[in-house]
C-alpha cells in the first residue's frame, strides 16, 4: 500500500468511521455508490471490489458483466452530513475489467484518456463551473407542478430568506469536503441559485460537480426543500445552465494568454475556440443530454420576456457578449493567469466527465489543425433575423435532442473521444428517450387543439 492508502486507513480508524462509500458515475451521469467496511479496503485498493456491471446504465453487456471498483485514495473525504459517531466517508473509484485494465465504459476513465492526450501535447486542462439549480418547496408528486422556494431574482439579498441560509450551509459543507467556492448568488428565476466552484484540473472539477449535486440535495433535505438540476423546470423562467470557464496551462503558464494580442488571447486560445465552434453541434448531445435540455437552449431573451435567461442558441463567440456560445470574459484582462474562455451551452444535468471530454477533444482539434477563428459576433445575436445571422455565418445549435443525436451520430471526433462502447450506448439510450417523448400527447396539445378541432 502507498502513503495515501495508509492515510485513508489511519483516518478511518482515528475517526471511528464504519462505512466507506465507493462512488462512481454511470454513462448518463448518475452517481452510484457501494458501501464497504473499512476491513475490505486494503483489498479494494489492491484488487478492487467486484460488482455486476450489467446492472449499471451503459457499463457492460450481460455476457461480460464482471467489473471491479478500485477507490482512488486522493479523493478520500469524510461526509459531513453523516458527522455523527461512526460516520461515513467516500472515495471516487476507477472501474476496471477483470484483467485489471481500465473499463471502456467508465466516464472517469474516458475523461482521463482525453486528459492524457492533452498532456502529451504539453497541456493541463482547467475548468471552473458556474452551477445553477432551483430550490423547490418540495419534491413534486406525479403530475404536480413545481413550486419555487422563494420569489427572489438575480443577486437579490432578501433578509432571513431560506435561500441565503441554504447557500451558507451548502458552501460550508462543500468547504468541509475540500471543495472551494468562489461566488454564489440568487439567480434570475424564483428559487434559482448559482454557486461557482474554484477552478481546478478537469478531473477534480468533474468529481467536485458530482459531489456538489449530492451535497445540494442533502442540504436541501435538511432545510425542508428540494434541489433540482433539471435543465428547464419552468416554461416561464430561465433554465439552469452550467457555464464553464476553461483554460489550458503549459506548466504554470496560461497557454491562452498573450500580452498585447486581441483580447490577450493567444493563438492556442483562438484555436481552442475555433475547435469548439466548428464541432459545437456534434458535442451538443453530450453537453445537453435530455429532451428537456433543449427547452433551455432557446435563448430568445427578448421574445420570451426573460424566460430564455441568456442560454445560448447560436454558434458564435464574443468577447463580452452574453448571447454568444463562447465568451472571452474581460474581468481582469491584465492578469495573465486568469485568461480563459467561457463555454455556455452546458447544463447542470450533464455528465461532467463526458462533457469535459468532448469539449477538450474539440478544442484540441482546433489547436492541432490550426483552425481559423471566425470573426467574433458583436451584435446581440438573438436580436438578428435568421437571414442576418445566415449572412454572418452564424448557425443555430441543434434545437432538439433528436437533431443533436443526428449530428453526433456522424461525428468522428465524438466517436473517437468517447470510445466505441460509450458512443454506441449513449446514442441508443438517447434515441430511445427521444422516441418515448415523441409519442406523448402533452397537456399543451390538448389545451391548444381540443377546444377548436
Ligand atoms: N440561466 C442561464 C442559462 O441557462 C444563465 C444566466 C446567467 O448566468 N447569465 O444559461
Ligand atoms: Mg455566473
Ligand atoms: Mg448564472
Ligand atoms: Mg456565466
Amino acid at each position: 500500500m502507498n502513503r495515501q492508502q495508509e492515510f485513508v486507513l489511519r483516518t478511518l480508524e482515528e475517526r471511528d468511521i464504519r462505512f466507506v462509500r465507493l462512488w462512481f458515475t454511470d454513462v448518463l451521469g448518475y452517481l452510484k455508490s457501494v458501501a464497504v467496511a473499512p476491513a475490505e479496503l486494503e483489498a479494494a485498493f489492491t484488487e478492487g471490489i467486484g460488482f455486476d456491471g450489467s446492472a449499471i446504465e451503459g457499463f457492460a453487456r450481460v455476457y461480460e458483466s464482471d467489473m471491479l471498483a478500485q477507490p482512488d485514495p486522493t479523493t478520500f473525504q469524510v461526509l459531513p452530513w453523516r458527522n455523527e459517531p461512526h460516520g461515513a466517508a467516500r472515495m471516487f473509484c476507477n472501474i476496471l475489467l477483470p484483467d485489471g485494465s481500465p473499463s471502456y465504459a467508465d466516464p472517469r476513465n474516458v475523461l482521463k484518456r482525453q486528459l492524457s492526450r492533452a498532456s502529451d501535447l504539453g497541456f493541463t486542462f482547467y475548468t471552473h463551473p458556474e452551477i445553477e439549480f432551483y430550490l423547490l418547496k418540495k419534491k413534486p408528486e406525479r403530475g404536480e407542478l413545481p413550486e419555487p422556494s422563494d420569489e427572489g431574482g438575480y443577486f437579490d439579498h432578501t433578509p432571513h430568506s431560506l435561500a441565503r441560509d441554504f447557500r451558507r450551509n451548502a458552501i460550508m459543507m462543500l468547504e468541509e469536503m475540500g471543495i472551494s467556492v468562489e461566488f454564489s448568488h440568487h439567480e434570475g428565476g424564483p428559487g434559482q441559485q448559482e454557486i461557482d466552484l474554484r477552478y481546478a484540473d478537469a478531473l477534480t472539477t468533474a468529481d467536485n460537480i458530482m459531489t456538489f449535486r449530492m451535497v445540494m440535495k442533502e442540504v436541501a433535505i435538511e432545510q425542508g426543500v428540494y434541489a433540482t438540476f433539471m435543465p428547464k423546470p419552468f416554461t416561464e423562467h430561465p433554465g439552469s445552465g452550467m457555464h464553464t470557464h476553461m483554460s489550458l496551462f503549459e506548466g504554470d503558464r496560461n497557454a491562452f494568454y498573450e500580452a498585447g494580442a486581441e483580447y490577450q488571447l493567444s493563438k492556442i486560445g483562438r484555436g481552442f475556440i475555433a475547435g469548439l465552434l466548428r464541432h459545437a453541434a456534434e458535442i451538443t448531445a453530450v453537453c445537453n443530454q435530455f429532451v428537456n435540455s433543449y427547452k433551455r437552449l432557446w435563448g430568445n431573451a427578448a421574445a420570451s420576456a426573460g424566460a430564455g435567461g441568456e442560454a445560448p442558441a447560436y454558434i458564435c463567440w464574443g468577447h463580452n457578449n452574453r448571447s454568444a456560445l463562447v465568451r472571452v470574459p474581460m474581468y481582469k484582462p491584465r492578469k495573465s493567469n486568469s485568461a480563459r474562455i467561457e463555454f455556455r451551452a452546458l447544463d447542470s444535468a450533464c455528465n461532467p466527465y463526458l462533457a469535459f471530454t468532448v469539449i477538450l477533444a474539440a478544442g484540441l482539434k482546433g489547436i492541432e489543425e490550426g483552425y481559423e477563428l471566425p470573426p467574433g459576433a458583436s451584435d446581440d445575436v438573438w436580436a438578428l433575423t435568421d437571414a442576418e445571422r445566415r449572412a454572418l455565418g452564424i448557425m443555430p445549435l441543434p434545437q432538439s435532442l433528436d437533431e443533436a443525436l443526428r449530428v453526433m451520430e456522424r461525428s468522428e471526433l465524438v466517436a473517437e473521444a468517447l470510445g466505441e462502447h460509450v458512443f454506441d450506448f449513449f446514442l441508443r439510450n438517447k434515441k430511445a428517450e427521444w422516441e418515448d417523448y415523441r409519442r406523448q400527447v402533452t397537456p399543451y396539445e390538448l389545451e391548444r387543439y381540443l377546444p377548436t378541432l
